[in-house]
């Protein structure tokens, strides 16, 4: 007897993350897989790429199981219940159906969605989340962003939703949106790293060197990591605060940071609450794989649909 199975691809600017899943979508990936996205060569060539490792990953699977549909996370501004594409500025797509373009191209169903609300969706339902009709995930890497369930509804508001590492404040550094003073301009993984080595000179190539400094007795890698998590605590308690979440998921690399993180994060939220309900504050569980693996979950999403 031969199995269902779904194609997932997690398009990144670099990398595109592929994997085959079967019917137990908590279960492993049956095949995984990475390719380059090669984003710089230009859109028609990202497309085409990403075309080719789909058909690749097809030819592939289709040694493992019937393949039913397919599933795509993509940074940018996506309308998921349109299934639209509006821009993906550093892919260079813009007004793009990815969806039917992908089922046209390999005669599969394919659904696609944010890459934040994707691993979202996730850390939801395999991950972290499971079980919860409420939650933000923020995951806190090179940048930072957020995906909301409420009411046991993933959040898009047509492509807008969660862009919590950006605005809010008018004074500070400058920042590529056009922005000043973001909160990703200090509480990124790689605003610590960068933050710290222009107050010191000194080189640190990520977030966990500054934390490795701190525990040395670093006061200036303690003031930066200070300062990175009060502007986390900012952008949890304007979350709380509007959609009383009770449960925050951390991912992204600066998760890992376990207690030097959680600890003083809980208090900086919780000196900006009053009648408001605590969050639980807790790491993500899937890691970096949390995209493909939601792109797995949509894949079943448009077989169910096709
Ligand atoms: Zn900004």
């Amino acid at each position: 007897m031969t199995s269902d199975i779904v194609l997932a691809l997690d398009v990144g600017g670099t990398d595109t993350k592929m994997a085959v899943f079967g019917e137990h979508p908590e279960e492993p990936p049956l095949l995984t897989w990475t390719a380059p996205t090669r984003a710089s060569e230009g859109p028609d060539i990202a497309f085409a790429t990403l075309v080719e490792n789909a058909r690749v990953l097809l030819r592939r699977a289709s040694e493992l199981g019937r393949v039913v549909g397919g599933g795509l996370a993509v940074p940018g501004i996506i309308d998921e219940g349109a299934e639209l594409l509006i821009n993906a500025e550093n892919l260079g797509w813009r007004d793009r159906r990815l969806g039917a373009e992908l089922s046209d191209a390999l005669g599969v169903p394919f659904n696609f969605g944010h890459d934040v609300r994707t691993g979202g969706l996730a850390e939801w339902k395999l991950g972290a989340g499971r079980g919860e009709s409420d939650l933000v995930f923020v995951p806190i890497g090179t940048g930072i962003a957020s995906a909301l369930v409420l009411n046991d509804r993933l959040i898009d508001a047509h492509g807008f939703a969660g862009e919590v590492g950006h605005g809010g404040f008018v004074e500070g550094p400058d920042c590529p949106c056009g922005g000043r003073g973001c909160p990703e301009r200090t509480a990124s993984a790689a605003a610590i790293a960068r933050r710290y080595t222009e107050r010191t000179g000194r080189p640190a190539p990520g977030a966990v060197d500054v934390l490795r400094a701190m525990h040395e007795g670093n006061a200036d890698a303690a003031a930066v990591w200070h300062e990175a998590v009060e502007a986390l605590g900012q952008i949890l308690t304007a979350v709380v605060r509007v959609t009383g979440v009770p449960l925050a998921i951390i991912g992204g690399g600066l998760a890992q940071a376990g207690a030097d993180l959680f600890d003083p994060l809980g208090a900086a939220i919780d000196r900006r609450l009053t009648v408001h309900r605590r969050p639980r504050l807790v790491p993500a569980q899937l890691g970096k794989s949390a995209g493909v693996r939601g792109a797995g979950l949509l894949g079943w999403r448009a077989a169910r649909e096709a």
